[in-house]
C-alpha cells in the first residue's frame, strides 16, 4: 500500500512548540491571559478589525454572537443548506428555526435570490458561510440585509485568507466567526474567534463569554446574567500566536496547492473547482472538484478510486436539511445534487508535489472513464 495522503494536517514548527512550552511553563497567575491577548491582537491586525474574542471553537463564537443578537424561540435564521452542522446547531440550541436555502452552482455559497425569497417577518439573521474558502456574494447579501434590517453574519471558519474586494472574509457582516480546529488553515488544536466592528455587540459577547460577568462588575463571583463558557486557553493561544506569525505563508501555500489542482483538473470534461472571481482572493482552504451531471462521474467512483490509492479525500458537505433532525428541503437542488458528483482533495502545508500528482492522476483516470 502506498503511503497515506491525509486531507488536512497542521503545520507545526519550532515556534509553535516553543510558545506552547512557554505558556505551559510560565503562563499562569498574572500571566494567564498573556498569549490570549497577543493572539487576539495579531488576529485583529491581520483582519483590520476593532474587536476580537478568542473562543474554544467557532461553534462557540457563533453561539455567543447569535445569543448576543437575542436570537431565540420564534425567530428564523437563514443559512445555506450546504454547511457544516456547526453552523446550524447554535441556532437550534437557541430555540430559533433554521431556514435552509439553496446554494449557487459555481460558488457553492448562498444564492442571494433564494435568501431574498426566504425572508419573512420572523427572519432575525442571515448566516453567510464562505464554504471551502469561496466567498459569498456579500454585495447582494449586505444589500438585502440593509433593506430588510436583518444582520448578515459571516461564518468564516473556512475563509481565513479569503478577500472580497479588499475586505477580508469575516469583517463585512455584523460579526464574523473563525475556527482553529486542527483541519483549518490556522490551528490551535481546537479554537475559534469572534470578531466585530460593533462596540456594543463586542461588550455583550465579552460578558456572555465570561459566564455572564460584565467586565466592570467589581463583585466577585457575580454574574450579571446567565452566560456561557467558551474561552480559549492560554496554551492554545500560544500556538495561535506562532501560527499568526506565519499566516502569510500558511495561506500562500494553500493557494499554491489549489492552483496546482486547478491547472491539472479544470481541463477535464465537466469539471469545476473553487472559483476566484475578479476582485476576490480565495483562501483555498479546501480544494474541491465538482463534475457536472453529463460527465457521469459520481462521488462513489471518486471515493472508491481515491480510497484504493490510499488518499483521504472527503465528501462534499451533505445538505443539512437531509439530516434526521430536520425536515428535508429537496427543492434546494444544487445543495442536494452537487455532493453526488464532488470530492474534497487533500491540501496541507507540507504536502509534496508527488502526492498532489498522485491525487491528480486518480481524478484524471476517473474522468477519462478508466
Ligand atoms: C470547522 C467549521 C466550523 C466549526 O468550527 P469548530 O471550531 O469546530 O467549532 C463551523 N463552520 C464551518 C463552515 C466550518 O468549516
Amino acid at each position: 500500500m502506498k503511503p497515506r495522503i491525509y486531507y488536512t494536517k497542521p503545520s507545526i514548527t519550532d515556534s509553535e512548540v516553543r510558545y506552547a512550552t512557554d505558556a505551559a511553563a510560565n503562563g499562569w497567575g498574572e500571566r494567564c491571559y498573556e498569549y490570549i491577548g497577543q493572539f487576539e491582537q495579531a488576529f485583529k491586525d491581520h483582519l483590520g478589525i476593532e474587536y476580537a474574542i478568542a473562543t474554544s471553537s467557532c461553534t462557540g463564537a457563533l453561539h455567543l454572537g447569535l445569543a448576543a443578537l437575542d436570537i431565540g424561540p420564534g425567530d428564523e435564521v437563514i443559512l445555506a443548506d450546504t454547511n457544516w452542522v456547526a453552523t446550524v446547531s447554535p441556532i437550534v440550541h437557541l430555540g430559533a428555526t433554521p431556514i435552509f436555502v439553496d446554494i449557487l452552482p459555481d460558488s457553492w455559497c448562498l444564492d442571494p435570490a433564494r435568501v431574498q425569497a426566504a425572508i419573512s417577518p420572523r427572519t432575525k439573521a442571515i448566516v453567510a458561510t464562505h464554504i471551502y474558502g469561496n466567498l459569498c456574494d456579500m454585495e447582494r447579501l449586505l444589500a438585502i440585509g440593509g433593506t430588510c434590517g436583518i444582520p448578515i453574519i459571516e461564518d468564516a471558519a473556512e475563509a481565513l485568507g479569503s478577500v472580497y474586494h479588499g475586505k477580508r472574509a469575516g469583517t463585512m457582516g455584523r460579526f464574523g466567526a473563525f475556527s482553529f480546529h486542527g483541519s483549518k488553515t490556522v490551528t490551535t488544536g481546537e479554537g475559534g474567534m469572534f470578531v466585530t466592528r460593533d462596540p456594543d455587540l463586542y461588550e455583550r459577547v465579552l460578558t456572555l463569554s465570561n459566564h455572564g460577568r460584565a467586565r466592570n462588575q467589581k463583585k466577585q463571583f457575580w454574574p450579571d446574567m446567565t452566560g456561557y463558557k467558551y474561552k480559549m486557553s492560554n496554551i492554545q493561544a500560544a500556538i495561535g500566536c506562532a501560527q499568526m506569525e506565519r499566516i502569510e505563508s500558511l495561506v500562500e501555500r494553500k493557494r499554491e496547492i489549489l492552483a496546482t489542482y486547478r491547472e491539472a483538473l479544470l481541463s477535464l470534461k465537466g469539471a469545476s473547482m473553487n472559483p476566484e472571481p475578479p476582485g476576490t482572493i480565495n483562501g483555498a482552504w479546501m480544494p474541491t472538484v465538482v463534475f457536472d451531471e453529463p460527465s457521469g462521474v459520481t462521488r462513489e467512483m471518486l471515493q472508491q478510486a481515491l480510497g484504493a490509492e490510499n488518499v483521504d479525500a472527503r465528501v462534499f458537505f451533505w445538505p443539512l436539511s437531509g439530516m434526521d433532525m430536520f425536515e428535508p428541503v429537496p427543492q434546494n437542488h444544487n445543495a442536494w445534487s452537487i455532493p453526488g458528483r464532488a470530492i474534497n482533495l487533500p491540501s496541507y502545508h507540507d504536502i509534496d508535489a508527488n502526492d498532489i500528482d498522485r491525487v491528480i492522476d486518480v481524478i484524471r483516470r476517473i474522468s477519462h472513464g478508466g
